[in-house]
This record gives structure tokens, sequence and C-alpha cells, in this order.
């Protein structure tokens, strides 16, 4: 057969076909009128997947230097932090704050589960003086959604930021940055912003700013002060990255478009069909407060999770993610992110359903894809 591959990961994921040819057109310069309406354009549009009334900055990076420039440019040497690992890219948090040599309580979740806010603002009693608290939207490794609108009341009647890494999550599930009185929220090109992977956005808060006028750890590249002075110019401090962000731009069209509403729609509709799928399947979800951004899915006993993860991508082309450290083998991860349509989620599913036939685990045939239809025909629209 043909070889056809379907991108079904989180992160990267596909590209409109519109932000594809945004990539070929010949590059522009970047001290020209012409970029600089374009950059205030983008930074306008990112404001309102952020719902924020402050600077949304655009940095030449992957999502990790945004968490690394929310660090520098926040907190002082020594600092004392608190950050929430339930899984691999909230731990991430952790690794940063304790690079640069900050006192880092880390709360280490089992993955997979949830944190209530009650247990945050304990945690938050025990740890006096904390400055910042480190959470993620949507943890990808493991498909979990926190709750980050509870941690906002929770961590805004103290001196603390509230840091969320928004990479995965943003504009998949809901995060109104203002109204839920988040401090530092980040994100980046290659997820729900349907751009190829490169640019890192982050926002800051007032009194996230008022913070960084006095932090002290070093920073040079990723100082926001340069970024917000060179804003209100219409540009960036440093060379940016121009055909990514006339790519980002095509996205943020259609982005706007649809509505942010209808966007984060489209995502709980395509995670209530792959859910209803995998039970379809007799499988059980990995995470206990599964969010819309990607679905985890435990590997029953007795089967490979990595030759189910092979077997899709070799034989079928379907792109999907694995589990990562402990989790390598034990679960699957099916996205339903960015530009992803209903037919990506039934691609997902009918690749499983095949690959669990040919390794030879039994299933009860087709109930999956007839659950997540059910679902796609009720609320296609
Ligand atoms: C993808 C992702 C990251 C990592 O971003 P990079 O772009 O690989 O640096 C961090 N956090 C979350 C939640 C992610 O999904």
């Amino acid at each position: 057969m043909i070889k056809k591959t379907y991108l079904l990961s989180p992160g990267p994921t596909p590209l409109p076909e519109e932000v594809l040819a945004a990539a070929a057109v010949p590059l522009i310069h970047h001290r020209t009128p012409e970029f600089s309406s374009l950059y205030l354009e983008v930074t306008e549009g990112l404001k309102s997947v952020f719902l924020t009334g402050q600077d949304v900055f655009i940095l030449a990076c992957s999502g990790t230097g945004a968490m690394e420039a929310a660090v520098v440019n926040i907190l002082s040497p020594g600092d004392r932090v608190v950050s929430v690992s339930g899984g691999k890219f909230g731990e991430r948090w952790a690794h940063i704050c304790r690079a640069y040599g900050l006192d880092v309580r880390e709360i280490v979740l089992e993955w997979g589960r949830d944190f209530p806010k009650e247990k945050l603002a304990a945690e938050l009693g025990a740890c006096p003086g904390a400055k910042a608290v480190f959470v993620t939207l949507s943890e990808t490794s493991t498909g979990a959604l926190f709750d980050i609108r509870g941690y906002g009341e929770v961590v805004s009647k103290t001196e603390a930021l509230l840091v969320v890494d928004g990479i995965s999550g943003l504009g998949a599930a809901p995060c109104p940055m203002d109204d839920w009185n988040v401090d530092v929220l980040i994100s980046a090109s290659q997820k729900s912003f349907m751009a190829p992977p490169g640019l890192a956005y982050i926002a800051l808060s007032r009194k996230a700013w008022s913070r960084a006028e006095k932090a002290s750890l070093p920073r040079y590249y990723f100082d926001l002060r340069k970024a917000r002075q060179s804003l209100a110019e219409g540009t960036s401090p440093w060379t940016p990255a121009i055909s990514l962000i006339v790519q980002q731009k095509k996205a943020l069209d259609r982005i706007k478009n649809m509505g942010l509403e209808r966007l984060i729609e489209h995502h709980r509709i395509l995670g209530e069909a792959v859910r209803a799928g995998v039970r379809g399947l007799r499988l059980e979800l990995f995470a206990e407060r599964p969010g819309n951004v990607l679905t985890a899915v435990k590997v029953p006993p007795g089967l490979d999770g990595r030759a189910l993860v092979k077997v899709m991508q070799s034989k079928y082309g379907a792109h999907i993610a694995g589990g990562q450290e402990a989790y390598k083998g034990k679960i699957i991860r099916l996205a339903h992110l960015g530009y992803m349509g209903g037919f990506d989620a039934l691609t997902a599913l009918s690749a499983l359903e095949m690959t669990l036939s040919e390794l030879g685990h039994p299933h009860p045939a087709g109930d999956g894809l007839r659950a997540a239809q059910d679902i796609l025909k009720e609320k296609w629209t």
C-alpha cells in the first residue's frame, strides 16, 4: 500500500494547508514597518487566546525556553517555590528551578493523579514565604487536566505568583489568564496553535511584572524587560523567527475566524469521542481527570505497549505517542490536538483496533469506532 502517515501525536501537531504554504513566501526583513505590523497582529492574536490585557511575548525557542524565561524573570537566588509534578512536564518545572539554585518544594504526584486545589492550599500553608507556584494546565505525559481556576483562587490570596505551563493545553482547554488569576502563562507554537515548533509565548500579570522589575536571577536573552521595551516599538530585541511568525499569523487567522470558544468545543467533542472509543474497545483511561488535549490509555496486561505503538506507526503510519519514563510500554497516548478533525480521531481508533487484532489481543470488533462515531454524529457542527 502507499505509505501515508498520520501525525496523531500531542506535539508537534499537523499543520493546516495555508500554514504550510505560508512557509514558502519570500522572507521580509524584520526591521521594517511591514514586519512590525505583522508582529503586532500576531501578539494581538495571542492575547485573544491567552485572554489577557497584558502583552504576550514571542520567543524564538521551543516551549521549554519559555518555561526557563518564566523562572528567570520572576525569581531571585534562593527563593522558595512550590512545584507540582504530575508527570514529565510538571517535573521539568522543578528541574529548571533547581538548575537556578531555588529552594524547591516539589509535590510529586503519582502520574495520572489529580491534585485538588484544597491540597495546594494545604501545601502552600506549610511553605510560608513561597514566591511562586508552578503548575501545568494539561500534563501531556498523562493526559491529565489540572484545576487552574481553583489554583488561581488559592494562590492569588498569597504573595506567590501562579505560573502555568499551558503549552499543550492553551487553546484546547479553557484557561483565561486574567479571569483565573494566572500570573505567568506560557505556551508554544506546535500544539493547539497549529504552527511548526520553534516559537514560545509568555505573558506576565501586573503582580508578576512588579516582581520581574526586582528579580535578580541572571537573565539576558530571555530578559522580558527588553522584550517589553522592544514590543512598544513594534519589534523584538533579537532577530525574530520571521518565517515561523508568518506561519503563526495564518494559523491565528484560522483561530480568529473560528473563535476560541468553538476551538475549545471542538477539542471537547473529539476528547469525548476518543474516550468513548477507548471504552468501546474495553480499554481503560489512564488519567483520573482526563482533559480533551490527548487521551492516555492503559495498555492491558499481557500486551506490550511499545510493540503496539511500533506496529501502529510502522505498519499503519499512525503516529501516536507511547508512554514516557516509567510508563514506557504501559500507556499509549492518542492526541486530538490542534489541526486534527473527527476523522483523525477515527483513524487513531481504527489503527488501534487493527493493531490489537494484529497483536492477538481480544477486543469487541467495531465497538470502539461505533461509540466514537455516535458522539461525532450527534455533536458534529
Ligand atoms: C510539549 C510540552 C512541553 C515542552 O515543550 P518543548 O516545545 O518540547 O520545549 C512542555 N510542557 C508541556 C505540557 C508540553 O505539552
